[in-house]
């Protein structure tokens, strides 16, 4: 018989961690809504669910795109613009 168990606890984070649990959270959740806004974008302009790995730019041409890989370059593009624009 398999018996299932949960456990409840509670954390008191340092000032120091709370600081670094908020920056943690808020990249997350910028690569999170990143990823999410691509492919809502990506199946309403192009029909394209998730079960398609590669892409083909319409802008410069290039196919088979590796569909993660790309997704990573533009979150990346994404957040270094954002990171320097919040040093400016
Ligand atoms: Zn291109």
């Amino acid at each position: 018989m398999k018996t299932e168990r949960a456990y409840k606890y509670r954390f008191y984070p340092t000032p120091e961690q709370e600081i670094l649990l908020a920056r943690t959270f808020g990249c997350v959740r910028f690569v999170w809504n990143a990823v999410l806004r691509y492919r809502t974008d990506a199946f309403y302009q192009r029909q394209e669910t998730l079960n398609v790995r590669t892409w083909d730019c319409p802008d410069c041409g290039t196919q088979g795109i590796d569909r993660d890989v790309n997704a990573a370059r533009n979150i990346l593009q994404a957040g270094t613009a954002l990171l320097a624009g919040a040093e400016s």
